[in-house]
């Protein structure tokens, strides 16, 4: 511990809040949740051998899906299975899983992602001196059952349960049926194959924000223009992505160990008010060639359109930068005339979606980093305004249409004339 002057010690401090966190709070926490019933063992009978226990929207599904297989309570009465649901996770309270755990042989642990619950329950059970087998990330012979990857919905619930259940009760009827009726499902050879494939809406700005000259390489973060990590256009693709706050840092300690010597970094405008504007700093620090390429949507699309916190207009970003020493700044913008009298640095240019290719191209030889700011409102929120009355509404529409061979077959027969463009 530092004694330096203005160092605050507090000797015992830290490790006092410890003890009185994992002690006193936490048995605080456990009282609470006792008090309050937020575990509740919601059904069960004296003849139980089997117990599930889920969490949250989990063990909503897992009643659904318990539902699905027919078994309502009685019929779980009957069955001999047991239901908890867990409210508190953490710190997981003891007693009421003795109580759960009590006369069962089996227990089902149903919970997405990690063994979270499991390890908890785990332990506790240990202790009982009876044996109780727990599943749930895996069975009984050791192969995963509730995935730790992804998410689970009430059908693979279901499935997975049935698996599990069949080997230790008589199902009913109902659980009989569904099997039966996925597994015909499961033989169906003519079952579309149609998928939509992942992409921005209609109008967005990223359509073009996100492209890049050619040769280039381009990386994401979170934010809706993270979808160009699945284009299939290497001229629009980025090639990794780093957590939300961390755009650019990654370059900053490869950049001294690869013969590539520029890369393009994009960041949306929440990113940017975020924090990641310190990282367009320190990339200046470290020296790097980078291109942050800005796309300034303004909002927070991807949540549903709420507006940055501490955001800035265009021209003050552009003022900001010159200040911190960015060599290179290009304004992108359909209309160029909205720039005419905005004071914007010496270093910055405007340019159209149409000189996006050449103004990377450009920046590309610059050494230092250079930042583009495409300036291109969210489709969405555009919509959103237009609704609401905060923006006009549009007069003029252009339809695009493609019709099937067969029906434009007819329409060519037809009497009536199409004025639509094909
Ligand atoms: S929500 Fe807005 S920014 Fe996101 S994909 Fe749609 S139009 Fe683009």
């Amino acid at each position: 511990m530092s004694n330096a002057p203005g160092y605050l010690y507090l000797p015992g401090f830290n490790i006092n809040t410890e003890q009185n966190l994992y002690y006193e709070r936490h048995d605080a926490v456990r009282a609470y949740a006792r008090a309050n019933a937020l575990d509740r063992i919601v059904v069960r009978s004296t003849r139980d051998r089997i117990g599930i226990v889920a969490a949250g929207k989990t063990f909503t599904d897992v009643r659904q899906a318990l539902r699905e297989l027919g078994y309502d309570d009685h019929a779980l009465n009957a069955a001999g299975i047991r239901l908890l649901k867990i409210g508190l996770l953490c710190p997981m309270d003891p007693e009421i899983v003795r109580e759960f755990a009590h006369g069962l042989s089996d227990i089902i642990v149903v919970e997405e992602k990690r063994d979270f619950l499991e390890r908890q329950i785990g332990r506790v059970v240990c202790d009982l001196g009876t044996p109780v087998r727990i599943v749930g990330k895996f069975d009984e012979r050791g192969k995963p059952l509730f995935p730790i990857q992804g998410a689970m919905d009430f059908d693979f619930i279901a499935d997975t349960l049935w698996g599990v259940l069949a080997q230790r009760v008589a199902p009913p009827e109902a659980a009989r049926h569904r099997a039966r009726r996925l597994e015909t499902i499961a033989k169906r050879t003519s079952v579309a194959s149609l998928r939509r494939s992942l992409n921005f809406c209609s109008g967005c700005p990223h359509n073009i924000g996100v492209r890049l000259a050619e040769g280039q390489v381009a990386w994401g973060s979170p934010g809706c223009h993270i979808f160009a990590a699945l284009s299939p256009e290497p001229t629009r693709r980025i090639e990794a992505v780093t957590q939300f706050g961390g755009e650019g840092l990654p370059w900053i300690g490869l950049a001294p160990f690869t013969s590539r010597k520029h890369i393009v970094q994009n960041v949306g405008d929440g990113g940017l008010f975020h924090s990641a504007y310190f990282n367009i700093r320190a990339a200046v620090s470290a020296g790097v060639s980078i291109t942050f390429k800005i796309l300034y949507n303004g909002a927070i699309a991807n949540t549903g359109g709420q507006a940055s916190v501490s955001a800035r207009t265009i021209p003050e970003i552009a003022q900001l930068l010159a200040t911190d020493r960015i060599v290179r700044i290009a304004v992108i913008t359909k209309d160029r005339r909205t720039y005419r009298s905005v004071d914007l640095p010496s270093n910055t240019i405007v340019r159209e979606p149409g000189d996006m290719e050449a103004v990377l191209k450009e920046f590309e030889a610059v050494n230092g980093v250079t930042v583009v700011i495409y300036d291109g409102q969210c489709a969405n929120e555009r919509r959103r305004q237009q609704k609401r009355g905060k923006l006009p509404t549009p007069t003029q529409f252009t339809i695009v249409q493609r019709m099937c061979a067969r029906i434009a077959a007819r329409a060519a027969r037809s009497p009536i004339a199409c004025r639509c463009k094909r």
